[in-house]
């Protein structure tokens, strides 16, 4: 059920595209290598649970997620699929984990001492080591960390190491030496396991797209199954079409004649030029749609409308080509018509990376599902 709401502004995520994206990334890597989906985020803003299913539908074998909490909103919505907490978890909550059977990210020694303390007889408890080879935000540094880790778990029947990873800081730059240098680091320290663990992932979805030889067994899949470009550097090395799972949209709740001179807005910084259809828009910067957005056009009747005047809280006034009945639909990302308003565009207003700008979408405006 996509549940009842009542406000007119509705984020569109078109599932066939995430299925699409997945199987089309399938096909560029070996058939033996395996997917794990990134669905952190509330799977970056599109709904983590139905993006889950899509992905696994589409051949994904395990999901990912930044933290414990993420996965057990997975579990508790029905999903038995393996899921990896890629970030730090606390040593206290490994009894939940292995419950649920989560797989923990691991690289310090002191945590499996401290986390050790709080697993029963009977309890399992998958791992994957981190390696931070280079991208300096959390994993071991060095092959004596590596064995120590190695051993420690090694000794404990309870605790069980299924896979080895680490994360490309540069993988979607043209110049690939900081790549390299990271990827070698991994291999060395892969060389100093005594044994290799079931899973070993170090590639994005960058990398993935561009380097056959970190597949190592495994990639994680995250931007490019929702149809984003991983950087704007290396759009055209991309050797497959992607197709984008996110539209917002919304309706005019108002439209109105000004006349010249009228103002729109905080501050009465907009003005009116002569005769101007101004609609009103119920999204404002407490759904994500922040103030620097102010000038960013919109689609009404399959013709670009700009944002006009301050971003409010909950609305947005835009300045119509013509006149349109309250209720017409206004896509602010997505296509309408032959006009196409990509995440990248406003990534490019907003001064940021695509990656951000379904994450920021808050979570009051609803997801519905194609
Ligand atoms: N792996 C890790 C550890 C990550 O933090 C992320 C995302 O930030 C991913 C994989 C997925 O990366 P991408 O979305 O670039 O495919």
């Amino acid at each position: 059920a996509q549940g009842t709401f009542y406000r007119d502004t509705w984020v569109e995520v078109d599932l066939d595209s995430i299925r699409k994206n997945v199987a089309a990334v399938k096909k560029h890597v070996p058939k033996e290598i395996n997917v794990i989906a990134v669905v952190k985020a509330n799977a970056y803003g599109h709904g983590d649970v139905q993006v889950a299913q899509a992905a696994l539908e589409a051949g994904a074998v395990y999901l990912a997620v930044a933290f414990l909490d993420e996965a057990i909103a997975l579990r508790n919505k029905g999903i038995t699929a393996p899921i990896l907490v890629l970030g730090a978890s606390r040593p206290e909550d490994v009894r939940t984990a292995a419950d649920k059977h989560i797989t923990l990210t691991v690289f310090q020694q002191e945590w499996l001492q401290e986390a050790q303390k709080y697993l029963s007889d009977s309890d399992r408890l998958l791992l994957h080591i981190k390696v931070d080879s280079g991208m300096g935000r959390i994993g071991v540094r060095s092959s004596e960390e590596l064995t120590a880790i190695e051993q420690f778990v090694s000794r404990d029947k309870r605790l069980v190491f299924e896979g080895i990873f680490t994360h490309f800081a540069t993988a979607d730059e043209l110049d690939t030496t900081y790549f390299n240098q990271q990827l070698a680091f991994f291999e060395k320290m892969l060389g100093q396991l005594s044994q290799r663990p079931q899973y070993v992932h170090t590639s994005n979805s960058a990398a993935t797209i561009r380097f056959k030889k970190a597949y190592f067994n495994t990639i994680r899949l995250g931007i490019a199954m929702y149809g984003l470009t991983p950087s704007l550097e290396m759009e055209k090395e991309i050797p497959f079409p992607l197709h984008e799972a996110f539209s917002l949209k919304t309706r005019l709740v108002n439209v109105k004649k000004l006349h010249k001179g009228d103002k729109v807005s905080y501050g009465a910084t907009y003005e009116s030029q002569g005769d101007e259809w101004i609609g009103t828009l119920p999204i404002g910067y407490a759904d994500g749609w922040i103030r620097k957005l102010s000038g960013q056009e919109v689609l009404v009747g399959g013709v670009r409308a700009p944002i006009v005047g301050r971003i409010c809280m909950d609305q947005c006034m835009v300045r119509l080509p013509e006149y349109f009945p309250r209720g017409t639909e206004v896509t602010l990302i997505g296509t309408q018509g032959n006009q196409f308003i990509s995440v990248n565009e406003i990534a490019a207003k907003l001064e940021t990376i695509n990656y951000e700008v379904p994450c920021i979408i808050a979570a009051r405006v609803p997801r519905i599902y194609k």
